[in-house]
């Protein structure tokens, strides 16, 4: 019978292993098991590590000696054989010798697999499965050439499946393979060859059943190549799929509402700023849409450059969108470029100026008699810009001719969001797209998920920026004099945050409506095992560090700082995401115009409010949040012209707690932060696809550290897509890049 990767493991196996694999790993099929990659790969020189009682272990070692004596309370012998392995002794027990005693011979090598339970002083393992090296290897000598194969020296480790070993699998593969034959991968065979790779057979064969390390870590780098591959190829598709999409050249006017706007600026624009704002500007007048993302550290002044493409775009005609995602992101952007806009922005009002618009504000909370004034200048195209939150996706949200969608924050924004704006657009054309985020995005994360954009990154802070200083404070000994140093700040004139992790009004369910709250994987790190590459897995992370203890929130912690002698007599408020909108815009004003000391929250201000007075940020139970959380609420404060000062209050007294938190205090840089944020969490959540509880498509391929595989699987995918955009001559990368669309994970590749 033929076998392909389609055919059911079942009949091509033996029927128990078939039945545990599926049971237990859902493998059904051929192409199934070849892709349950080992884990990492035994030494025989490794050390076994700590071990635990009723934990699976499997480890490579050598037989010290075997004993065969009678039993005391029963007929017959029983066989203890003692196996070396790193620094650990491990007991070997049968009471059934018959056939071990031949194959546990003193000196020997093997692989043993079992539960390992201590007895007396010493680990035990009672009938371990095990398989041994082949006898010449016994002391470890060279083989004199012109023998069998070297046995192997490296010993493949896969998830535990019960009562199939490591090495049963090894060998289920290679019956598996043996019956496959030829098989094309999605790689042409051409730029395999180019690259030196081996086919996917082979790939399989180097990978379950390598001779030695050498041939584990070839196997595994045409496997990462590979999954560059069919992404990079996916996005090859994109960018020439946008290449040909339409879009209405947006001309710049020299005299126009922008010229007047840049007249007015009260500070001078970065060279960054300006740089970037040609780029954009030359993107507008293009025919093809702008696909652009501008990334820049927090405050680095990415909305005046949002903001002058914007106006470029009414200057030409059309209107801008501009989605935020939060409401109070949205009100202050709403506030805040009204400001700055002046009388330009009362166009068409008595006493407006002469090139003016509109700027209306659409959020969700907003009353419909609210709405309806900004829905009915949107669709009449008074309002040039028309702000919002996911609101502006409604259908009922109709624009006269949108030329340009600006993104902020995009880290918040999924999928739908743009293509949805984007449908509003007039007829056949698309509009411009804009996307900011102040997470720095490391390269190679920019070339896989945000692969179809181009990208401007604003480097410089304006100047005359002030230093924040960060600390991480221990609640226990320092949790009055945090509120000490809040109140000299207020005694000076400025002004503080104090953020936490929850509302704390007890209703169940989501914390908070517009912020949350990161989940931080503990459990994910490198394996100290450099031996381990693959993804970790379910089972197999030791678990997020879920803190029993409750997390602060707001109303408890608003309640107890009034009366806290050092800031009793300060005006002290409260916002969070669940507060209805003009309770909440009220609020932010009033913290912005200076009538509020202390402002508690959620992370509803995480993003883009800017408060220049502000120069305390105090985050209650930092453990809680992620480290660009972190360095996003920092970026809250020295904002003005007086220093910041962040606190990262803690309870928690776990080392990584404690560490990430010292090493976000250590620095500002947001692109070290965002690798080491990058460090912290699983390949998926980079990827997006955690959001969708599935597993990431990357299965091999680390973002964090293989840029090299990325950056050639770019050039190569790049150059196949160019002759050949339909893949109509690879049917087997079509194939691949389908499957990848075809998961939920697919999304991750929307996201730009
Ligand atoms: P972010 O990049 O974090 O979104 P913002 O756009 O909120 O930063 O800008 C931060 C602050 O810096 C705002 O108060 C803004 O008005 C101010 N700003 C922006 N550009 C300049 C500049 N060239 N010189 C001085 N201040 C600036
Ligand atoms: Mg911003």
């Amino acid at each position: 019978m033929a076998v392909d990767l389609d055919t059911p493991l079942k009949g091509v196996v033996d029927a128990f292993a078939a039945t545990q694999l599926l049971k237990h790993r859902q493998l059904a099929t051929v192409g199934d098991l070849l892709w349950f990659l080992p884990r990492r790969y035994l030494d025989r020189e490794a050390d076994l590590g700590a071990l635990r009682p009723g934990v699976p272990v499997v480890f490579a070692g050598r037989v010290r000696s075997a004993e065969r004596r009678p039993m005391r309370r029963r007929r017959g012998d029983m066989l203890t054989v003692v196996v070396v392995s790193g620094n650990h002794e491990i007991d070997l027990t049968f009471f059934k010798p018959y056939g071990h005693d031949k194959k546990l011979v003193p000196g020997r090598w093997g692989v043993f697999a079992g539960q390992v339970t201590s007895y007396g002083s010493r680990w035990q393992l009672t009938h371990p499965a095990y398989e041994m090296a082949a006898e010449d290897d016994a002391d470890g000598k060279e083989l004199p050439g012109g023998q069998d194969p070297a046995p192997s020296s490296v010993y493949p480790v896969y998830l535990d499946v019960p009562r199939l070993p490591s090495f049963t699998i090894t060998r289920l593969v290679e019956t598996v393979l043996l019956r496959l034959g030829e098989l094309d991968g999605p790689v042409p065979e051409e730029v395999r060859v180019a690259r030196g790779l081996p086919d996917l057979a082979e790939t399989m064969r180097l990978v379950h059943c390598p001779v030695d390390r050498h041939e584990a870590w070839r196997g595994i780098g045409a496997l990462k190549y590979e999954e560059a591959f069919v992404l990079q190829a996916e996005l090859a598709r994109r960018r020439s799929r946008q290449r040909d999409a339409v879009a209405i050249p947006r001309h710049p006017v020299q005299d126009g509402i922008l010229a007047a706007f840049d007249a007015r600026l009260p500070f001078t624009l970065t060279v960054g700023q300006r740089d970037v704002s040609e780029e954009i500007f030359a993107d507008l007048a293009g025919t093809h849409p702008m696909n652009r993302l501008l990334q820049g550290e927090v405050g680095s002044g990415k909305t005046v450059v949002a903001l002058r493409a914007m106006l470029a775009a009414v200057d030409a005609g059309g209107q801008a969108a501009l989605l935020a995602p939060t409401e109070v992101l949205a009100a202050q952007h709403h506030r805040s470029i009204s400001a700055l806009l002046g009388d330009l922005a009362e166009g068409g009002m008595l006493g407006g100026a002469h090139h003016g618009t509109r700027v209306v504000l659409l959020t969700g909370s907003q009353s419909s008699a609210a709405q309806r004034p900004s829905l009915l200048r949107a669709a009449s195209g008074e309002a040039g810009i028309v702000v919002g939150t996911h609101a502006l996706l409604q259908d009922r949200v109709t624009f006269a001719d949108l030329a340009l969608i600006v993104v902020d924050e995009q880290h918040r924004f999924g999928v739908e969001q743009r293509d949805a704006l984007r449908v509003k657009a007039r007829g056949e054309r698309s509009p411009h797209a804009l996307v900011m985020t102040a997470t720095p995005i490391p390269r190679t994360v920019a070339m896989t998920v945000f692969g179809d954009m181009d990208t401007s990154t604003l480097v410089e802070l304006p100047s005359g920026r002030e230093p924040i200083t960060s600390h991480v404070v221990d609640n226990h000994r320092w949790y009055d004099r945090t509120w000490e140093r809040v109140a000299e700040e207020v005694a000076a004139g400025h002004q503080a945050y104090v953020v936490c992790p929850r509302i704390g009004d007890d209703e169940p369910g989501a914390d908070d409506l517009d912020g949350r709250v990161e989940a931080v994987d503990e459990g994910f790190g490198d394996d100290p095992d450099a031996a381990s590459w693959g993804r970790e897995d379910e089972g197999q992370v030791s678990g997020s560090a879920v803190d029993p203890r409750p997390a602060r929130g707001v109303l408890e912690t608003l309640a107890e700082l009034r009366a806290h002698p050092a800031l009793a007599a300060l005006r002290l408020e409260l916002v969070h995401g669940r507060l209805p909108a003009d309770v909440k815009d009220a609020t932010m004003r009033g913290f912005a115009a200076g009538e509020i000391d202390v402002l508690v929250s959620t992370t509803v201000i995480e993003v883009g409010v800017d408060v220049p007075n502000a120069t305390v940020m105090v985050v209650l139970d930092a453990d809680r949040f992620g480290v660009s959380q972190l360095h996003q609420l920092r970026g809250r404060v020295g904002r003005g012209g007086a220093p910041g000062l962040c606190l990262f209050v803690t309870t928690s007294e776990a080392p990584s707690a404690r560490e990430r938190l010292a090493a976000v205090a250590a620095t500002l840089d947001g692109f070290e932060l965002s690798r080491l944020d990058l460090e912290q969490r699983r390949e998926g959540d980079v990827l997006g696809a955690s959001q969708s509880g599935g597993r990431s498509s990357l299965r091999v391929l680390r973002v964090r550290t293989d840029e090299e595989i990325i950056t050639r699987a770019r050039a190569d995918a790049q150059e196949i897509v160019a002759a050949d955009p339909d893949l109509s001559r690879h049917p087997h990368l079509a194939r691949a890049v389908e499957q990848l669309l075809g998961h939920d994970e697919a999304q991750f590749l929307e996201r730009g």
